[in-house]
């Protein structure tokens, strides 16, 4: 290794664009753990390469986000936004664009960290054309996902193949919590190296802002119960239930609640769709006058709507980690969220919010109502959280344990030798 690629990483995330707008298109968490991931290893030394697939034409090729850290767009497919279930069939003319970008700049990656399962295939057709280390994180397994949908994709049967070979055959995978690795174990193969290493979030930009400030800029009155969701909408997002929930409590006589439900969407497309269907469940209740759908909430506003929320719930069918939580945790704001995956790590029940099953508006009920009608409660379960968060899920802790892992990756002996020159197509 030369000097010129030394602590040089690549994160590859084929359909999740770190440098994108969060919270439209498509943009969610895994969005947000490789951008914050890349950056955060900067800061450490390390030189990182993000990799995603270019979606528009007007999209620059590179971005760079600090002196260590920069998104490259390789041109795989049409330069167009495709939905996730049909990006598999551009991945080899991904992992060709990777390979000649190499060739163009001369840098080396001696470690890719891969991002969902499309990139996983990318690794480890990069493994076969060269000596490279690969560290993946799943962020959703297929064998769970496929549970509990309708109709399962025609893709799905790839999916699970590819996501148990790269379980078997990455050097290291990264759980995100305890939960996930189970599944992982149970679900996929007893076979492979799993490390648990959380996710993160910004614990200086999460919690900096007192929730009366939230209030007035937000102009909610100080008195009114403040109940919110943000995140993609996606019916397994489970808004549903959050919805029912509060048509419950509402129908309980509870006064002055607001519930409010962020995150973008764009007409027509499977999130439009699933918003119109939401908008349509709350009128239906006869809840519109007190729900407001204020759309995308960027970097400055998404802080402001935690802290002026009492209480912020997570009624997802399953998540594998699930930022949302430990961001509202951050802010101070205990969490409802639904007894699965990740969220049974993050959130502590009793201590720093409550759990309940998922799609069962009636504990979702109960448990919002307990936080919304005993404010020492809130406030004790507020300030636990935001402790948790300091101690267990900051951005520069995270990227702290995973630069160990690659270290640790890097300087062991590879015994694996690359079988050919070019990859095969998918
Ligand atoms: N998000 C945002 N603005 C929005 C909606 C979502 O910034 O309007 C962010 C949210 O803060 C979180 C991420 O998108 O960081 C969603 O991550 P999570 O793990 O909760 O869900 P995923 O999208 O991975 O299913």
């Amino acid at each position: 290794m030369n000097n010129k690629n030394q602590k040089r990483i690549a994160l590859i995330s084929v359909h999740g664009d770190p440098a994108i707008e969060i919270g439209k298109e498509e943009a969610g968490g895994q969005n947000v753990y490789v951008r914050q991931v890349g950056e955060a290893l900067g800061k450490l030394g390390w030189q990182v390469d993000m990799f995603t697939r270019k979606a528009s034409a007007e999209q620059a090729k590179i971005v760079e986000h600090s002196e260590n850290c920069r998104t490259i767009r390789l041109t795989a497919g049409p330069e167009e936004f495709v939905p996730r279930d049909n990006i598999f069939g551009y991945a080899s003319e991904f992992v060709e664009a990777f390979l000649q970008y190499q060739q163009q700049t001369g840098y080396r990656y001696p470690l890719v960290h891969t991002n969902y399962w499309i990139s996983s295939w990318v690794g480890m057709e990069l493994k076969k054309a060269q000596s490279i280390k690969q560290v993946h994180t799943y962020h959703s397994l297929g064998a769970i996902k496929y549970k509990s949908v309708a109709t399962v994709p025609l893709i799905a049967s790839k999916r699970l193949e590819v996501e148990k070979r790269v379980l078997e055959t990455a050097e290291r995978i990264v759980a995100t919590s305890p939960q996930e690795k189970e599944h992982m174990r149970s679900h996929v193969s007893t076979k492979g190296n799993i490390d648990i290493i959380p996710c993160g979030t910004d614990i200086h930009r999460f919690g900096a802002i007192d929730s009366k400030i939230a209030r007035q800029q937000l102009g909610i009155p100080p008195e009114s119960k403040v109940v919110f969701y943000v995140g993609r909408f996606d019916e397994r997002k489970g808004i549903e239930t959050l919805v029912r929930a509060v048509a419950q409590l509402q129908l309980r006589g509870k006064e002055d609640i607001k519930l409010i439900i962020g995150g973008g969407s764009r007409p027509g497309q499977s999130d439009g769709i699933e918003r119109d269907r939401i908008e349509g469940i709350v009128k239906e209740l006869g809840m519109s006058d007190f729900t407001s759908f204020p759309g995308r909430l960027g970097d400055v506003d998404l802080p402001v709507y935690y802290a002026a929320a009492d209480v912020c719930v997570v009624p997802s069918h399953y998540e594998p980690f699930g930022l949302v939580a430990i961001e509202a945790m951050a802010s101070g704001t205990p969490v409802v969220a639904s007894d699965v995956g990740g969220l049974q790590f993050t959130v502590v029940p009793e201590e720093t919010g409550l759990l309940a099953p998922p799609k069962d508006d009636a504990a979702f009920a109960v448990a919002i109502d307990r936080i919304l009608s005993d404010t020492a409660f809130r406030n004790r379960l507020g300030s636990s959280a935001r402790q948790r968060v300091e101690d267990m899920f900051s951005w520069e802790g995270v990227a702290k344990q995973l630069g160990e892992l690659y270290t640790k990756l890097m300087t062991e002996t590879s015994t694996v030798v690359p079988t050919k020159k070019k990859a095969i197509s998918a």
